[in-house]
């Protein structure tokens, strides 16, 4: 049984902590928080150990919140530690992270540079094997490198230029926006996801451009790909349909944006209405002369919280990519979509 810390509890951390804890061979020795706000009840109220920086733990004592040690003694109980802080705090714990000598999974807006691989568990699983230190990238990459490397995969991707549409910030980033605009952001090209993509798909070049719009619940892609054979759009369904990760709406649903989306989440009872899927609809794979199309969503809350239990197992070299994949889709309920007979998936090469 692994013995799991994870430091910064807050969008990605308390469900990468739930995920963990939902599997059978690791278990959450403790997470950690800065503030005894409503974040830190929860973990309580989950039954997590709670820890913070030395210098916080009378602001939890005097909020009566119960405090199991330092972030030092977390990382000194656990076999290793997924960062979840904000963009660039992760960067700032490397030296503690070494200094203790334990293992640990960065998320993607810290940078490549500060680890020994980047990580999508479709597109290189392999590279994270026995590694001491890797980085689940981001929301974005991780939906379209699962999607272009199966493709890639089967018919040998030539081109790929994909327009994101980004959520302007999570649900509760108050402070996030636009709130009445389009940003193209940034309004260079290309953005920055392509060059991301590149860490866990070295040989693809994938042209991007992002622009910010006012909604919380998902991202949005228009993704454009060429081919050395073109496919068909039935050979592309045969391809991307039997991947758990990926969910291909189904025309007759009536899902007619991300709202729907949402809203299956949310009906279906999954926890916190989370979609760890890359949804593609349907009805939006299209072949026009040499050029395929396709439009996806990606729920930027939950789609890393599958990838960051894979990377655990890749470091700890405690399961194959297939294995490990299959294991950590059955305990989260990745791939059981209304509609669909879940049932008959299987699960196709996951590691190249
Ligand atoms: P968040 O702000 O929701 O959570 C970060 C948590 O870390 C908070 O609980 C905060 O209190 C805590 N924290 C702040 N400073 C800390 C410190 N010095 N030590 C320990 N804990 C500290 O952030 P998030 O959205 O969960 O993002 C975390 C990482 O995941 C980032 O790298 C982000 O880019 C990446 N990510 C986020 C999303 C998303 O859409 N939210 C998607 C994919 C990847």
């Amino acid at each position: 049984m692994l013995a799991i810390g994870v430091n910064g509890y807050g969008t990605i951390g308390k469900r990468v902590a739930d995920a963990i804890n939902a599997q059978p061979d690791m278990r959450i020795v403790g997470v950690t928080k800065t503030s005894p706000d409503h974040g830190a009840s929860l973990a309580v109220d989950r039954g997590f150990p709670l820890y913070t920086p030395a210098d916080r733990v009378d602001a939890f004592e005097s909020n009566d919140i119960p405090i199991s040690g330092t972030i030092d003694d977390l990382l000194a109980a656990s076999d290793l530690v997924v960062d979840a802080t904000p963009g660039g705090v992760g960067e700032q714990y490397l030296e503690r992270y070494h200094e203790h000598d334990v293992p640990f999974i960065l998320q993607g807006a810290e940078p490549d540079s500060a680890v020994e691989t980047s990580f999508s568990a479709i597109a290189n699983f392999d590279a994270a094997i026995g590694a001491k230190s890797a980085r689940v990238v981001s929301c974005n990459t991780t939906g379209l490198s699962r999607t272009i490397s199966l493709l890639d995969d089967a018919f040998g991707l030539t081109g790929a230029r994909v327009s994101l549409i980004r959520r302007g910030g999570d649900p509760d980033q108050a402070d996030r926006g636009p709130i009445n605009d389009v940003l193209p952001d940034p309004v260079t090209v290309p953005s920055h996801h392509g060059p991301d993509l590149a860490t866990v798909l070295p040989d693809i070049t994938v042209h991007t451009m992002a622009y910010k719009v006012p909604t919380t619940l998902m991202h949005t892609h228009a993704v454009n790909l060429t081919f050395d054979t073109t496919p068909t759009p039935n050979e592309i369904r045969s391809v991307l349909d039997p991947e758990r990760r990926i969910t291909l709406l189904p025309a007759d649903q009536g899902i007619r944006g991300i709202a729907s989306i949402a809203e299956i989440g949310r009906d279906s009872g999954r926890p916190r209405g989370d979609i760890w899927e890359t949804c593609i609809w349907d009805e939006s794979i299209a072949v026009e002369g040499e050029d395929v199309f396709f439009t996806q969503a990606i729920h930027q809350e939950s789609i890393v919280v599958p990838e960051n239990i894979d990377a655990i197992r890749a470091m700890m070299k405690t399961a194959s990519a297939s294995e490990s994949i299959e294991r950590t889709d059955e305990h989260l309920g990745v791939g059981q979509w209304p509609g669909t007979d879940s049932a008959e998936r299987v699960l196709s090469t996951a590691n190249k």
